[in-house]
């Protein structure tokens, strides 16, 4: 028997991204000469491309500078649950920064799915999109206790949700907690369509192109590995990790959590609906469409970076939770990322320091980078723009 073969399932012998291997994704040019732009965005993700969206859209001339292929980091690696329930933090929010900033924190995620729902519909953008609730489930006395709490702070939010008993799974659980209206998609699809519409409005992309420092103030310059310079009024770091620290000491306020996912056929037809567990270890549940059939996507097994077991181990956690709770039977893709936690939860986004007004970054998403990544797009095009945002002080 191999390291892959597990109680009667093989795990697939590389690891692979559903997302990245069901769609072909665009190719781009290294930058090989130098360009000045309205815009230079770092990192061709989630929030790279979602901001050159949005700023394309306003006229702005925007470049991405892209140090692998568009698509390869964390974005191309999650579970895209598109929710503003993002775990157990509400309760946690209104004791540590108040009632509103909570709310604010709420609306602004909300405001984030409201916009890629709207976006696909009105441009028919075929990317899996289905609406669902999400939930968190406990199964223990001690976190049920919590999910109460969590729940409460729903009703002081106004939160559309409420407690549960059970969930449609071979698993007793003490208590759920619902959060109604939410959404779940193909994220490649998705932003594969959002970069062709960039370049068709004059956007540049530049792959295989890392951006390794900036110089100049008034108009930075961002200096890449292989010596081309892109000059610009704004810098964008969006990097996942910032790829200019500045004075932000970045690195000593985030820690990095690695997760693994698998996506398996499952003997039993799936309820719907998204799903998270309120204990450690973590199990996220949701399904994608893969020809017109269902896959069940198990992700969870969280660790800090450089702390987990043998790899292999992790996904073998994920297969036995996968055919007890789910009856899972054939497993067809296993992969694993990891994303940033800043130290109180919420994600910087903003300017790099104070006295660099014109390089903005978004990090720290805690694994809830599908909307936080558009609160930071929404947040960097205001800025530019000069226009009020909403959720400019949370
Ligand atoms: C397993 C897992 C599951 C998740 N599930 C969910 C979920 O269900 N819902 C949710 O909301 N969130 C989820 N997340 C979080 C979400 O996927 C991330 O927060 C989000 O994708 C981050 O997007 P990003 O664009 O900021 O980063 P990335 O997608 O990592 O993009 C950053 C890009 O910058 C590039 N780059 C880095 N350095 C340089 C440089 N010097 N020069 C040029 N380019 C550079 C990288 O190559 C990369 O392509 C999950 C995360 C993980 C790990």
């Amino acid at each position: 028997m191999s390291d892959n073969d597990f109680k009667n399932i093989k795990l697939p012998h590389f690891p692979e991204s559903y997302w990245r291997d069901s769609v072909t994704c665009p190719k781009f040019p290294n930058m090989t000469e130098d360009i000045q732009v309205d815009v230079i965005i770092v990192g061709g993700g989630m929030t790279g491309i979602v901001s050159a969206y949005l700023l394309a859209n306003e006229g702005v001339k925007v470049a991405i500078l892209e140090a692998g292929n568009v698509l390869s980091g964390t974005t191309g690696h999650t579970t895209a649950k598109i929710t503003a329930q993002h775990h157990l933090i509400y309760d946690e929010f209104i004791e540590n920064f108040g009632k509103s900033n909570a709310r604010l924190y709420y609306e602004a995620n909300e405001a984030a799915l409201h916009f890629i729902k709207e976006n696909i519909n009105r441009h028919q953008i075929d990317c899996d999109y289905t609406e669902q609730d999400a939930y968190i489930y406990a199964t223990t006395v001690e976190y049920a206790r919590k999910l109460e709490k969590e729940v409460i702070a729903y009703q002081k939010l106004g939160i559309d949700g409420e407690m549960i008993d059970s969930i449609p799974f071979d698993m007793k659980i003490e208590k759920g907690v619902v959060m109604k209206k939410q959404g779940q998609f193909h994220p490649v699809k998705y932003l594969t369509h959002l970069l062709g519409d960039i370049v068709e409005k004059g956007g540049l992309v530049f792959e295989n192109t890392t951006a390794v420092n900036i110089e100049g103030k008034e108009q930075p310059t961002v200096l890449t590995r292989d010596g081309a310079r892109a000059t610009g009024k704004f810098v964008l770091s969006c990097s996942h990790f910032p790829f200019y620290e500045g004075i932000g000491l970045y690195f000593a306020k985030m820690y990095a959590n690695r997760s693994y996912v698998i996506a398996a056929k499952t003997k039993q037809s799936f309820p719907g609906g998204m799903y998270i567990s309120a204990e450690n270890p973590i199990r996220s549940i949701r399904t994608a469409e893969m020809n017109g059939e269902n896959l069940v996507l198990i992700g969870g097994e969280s660790h800090k970076t450089g702390q987990g077991k043998k790899m292999i181990e992790h996904y073998k956690a994920l297969a036995d939770f996968g055919q007890e709770a789910l009856g899972i039977d054939n497993i067809l893709y296993r992969w694993s990322a990891q994303d940033l936690t800043t130290l109180d939860k919420i994600p910087y986004i903003g300017e790099i320091s104070a006295n660099r007004s014109n390089i903005l970054i978004a990090t720290g998403f805690r694994k809830w980078g599908m909307t936080n990544s558009i609160v930071a797009a929404m947040l960097f095009r205001d800025k530019i723009l000069r226009t009020k945002n909403p959720y400019q002080s949370i």
